[in-house]
């Protein structure tokens, strides 16, 4: 029966025909080659926490709720192999049994591993690449119902364009991952003043494994976020007073929980470019925009990567990212701060809104037509592509 699926902050809706949930790799190539001779579309759906239309479909919503758990792993080389729908909470539930960590996550740890990886989902640290630089090899369903292996060694160019590939390739039906040995991390939080904060920023960064700082419009004070392995990096911020102090394995201590539903804009510019960059966006948010501005500012770094089209390809990177709740009006202050970060060559987050089309965002990418070649390659006739996908992929 029909029924509107929504995503989490509510913001994209869509009714398909059907939604199925297949269990095994041979059901997704069974309702894919279905899907394919009835001449519908199938979509894939992770935890749905994009809000952009990168999942919609009239025709057939494919969820992988049932495909979910650790399949396999080899403690000499710590890679594991994976199922797409597994949360990165589950995920890192199941890594710790094995004495193995992912060397990062997100703010949050709701989405399913597939499509965090399918967007280019990351965290904060200089040195740390997006979830997505953990794939080293995939199983996947392609655009005829075939059923694919690729790895990093043998096929480095598949890989490269499957590691952020926005379910425009196939569906995942399993994904191998160079995870790292499980260790103990402090993280700690402080409250700072913005001016104080971005005079010290350099040291943050650098002093720290993964630092992160949310600036809050309407008081200019800012929540700093340290985390590191145990007995390295910053012990105390002076010039910031502690409001936390959490010990754990770093699935437990750096996820937050978000109940706030809320929009987001986020961009990545290049890493030397963040600091003026958020000054140009502090002023414009002060001059215009903070007496609606309900909530806060989220600035991160990220090292540099080789996926064709992962925001971070190929250059160090800030990410600045506009959050505001969800019940407030949020589209007239995206728009009105969009061309501030495509000033600064800002690579929109492929999960969070923005406005780029086709034409705006192949000249921010390097290898968008290598891309293009593998999706091709994969995916002849375009039965994962729907409206948006077609439209920002300019096909
Ligand atoms: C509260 C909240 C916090 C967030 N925090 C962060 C953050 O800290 N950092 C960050 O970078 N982003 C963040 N995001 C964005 C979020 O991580 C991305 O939008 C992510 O893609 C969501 O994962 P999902 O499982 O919900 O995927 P979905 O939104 O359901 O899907 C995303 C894409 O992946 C594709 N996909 C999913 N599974 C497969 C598969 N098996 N095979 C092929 N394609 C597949 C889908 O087709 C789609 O194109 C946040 C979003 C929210 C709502």
């Amino acid at each position: 029966m029909a029924k509107i699926w929504e995503n989490w902050s509510g913001s994209v809706k869509f009714e398909p025909e059907r939604i199925e949930k297949p269990a095994s790799e041979e059901e997704v190539a069974q309702f894919i080659q279905q899907a394919i001779a009835q001449q519908k579309q199938p979509r894939i759906v992770g935890a749905g926490h994009s809000s952009v239309p990168l999942v919609e479909t009239q025709h057939i919503l494919i969820s992988q709720e049932k495909l979910k758990g650790i399949v396999g792993h080899d403690s000499d080389t710590c890679r594991v192999d994976i199922l797409p729908g597994t949360s990165i909470a589950e995920a890192g539930e199941g890594l710790i049994k094995l004495d193995l960590s992912m060397h990062n996550t997100g703010d949050v740890d709701m989405q399913s591993v597939g499509g965090a990886f399918g967007t280019g989902t990351h965290g904060s640290g200089l040195k740390l690449q997006n979830l997505s630089g953990m794939m080293v090899g995939c199983r996947l369903v392609d655009g005829s119902g075939e059923t694919r292996s690729f790895t990093m060694e043998e096929h480095p160019d598949t890989m490269r364009a499957a590691k952020v590939s926005l379910g425009a390739l196939g569906f995942f039906t399993q994904l191998s991952i160079q995870a790292e040995p499980a260790r103990q991390y402090v993280r700690r939080e402080f409250c700072a003043h913005v001016d104080e904060s971005m005079e010290h920023l350099q040291h943050l960064i650098t002093d720290n494994r993964m630092f992160d700082m949310y600036w809050y419009p309407r008081n200019d004070m800012t929540k700093l976020r340290i985390c590191n392995q145990v007995g390295e990096g910053m012990q105390d911020i002076s010039f910031g007073e502690r409001t936390k102090n959490d010990e754990g394995w770093l699935y437990e201590v750096l996820p937050q929980f978000r109940d706030l539903k809320y929009e987001e804009m986020e961009y990545a510019i290049p890493l030397e470019a963040g600091p003026e960059c958020f000054a140009e966006v502090r002023k414009r948010i002060k001059a215009k925009h903070r007496h609606y501005v309900g909530w806060r500012v989220l600035y991160r770094t990220i090292a540099a990567d080789d996926a064709y089209l992962s925001p971070f390809y190929g250059r160090d990177s800030v990410t600045i990212a506009l959050l505001q709740n969800s019940e407030l009006e949020y589209q007239k202050y995206f728009d009105d701060m969009e061309p501030i970060f495509r000033d600064f060559g800002g690579r929109p987050h492929w999960g969070k809104k923005h406005s780029l089309q086709a034409k705006q965002l192949q000249a921010l990418y390097p290898k968008w037509d290598a891309f293009l070649k593998v999706r091709k390659q994969l995916d002849p006739d375009g039965l994962f592509l729907n409206g948006y996908l077609k439209k920002i992929l300019g096909i």
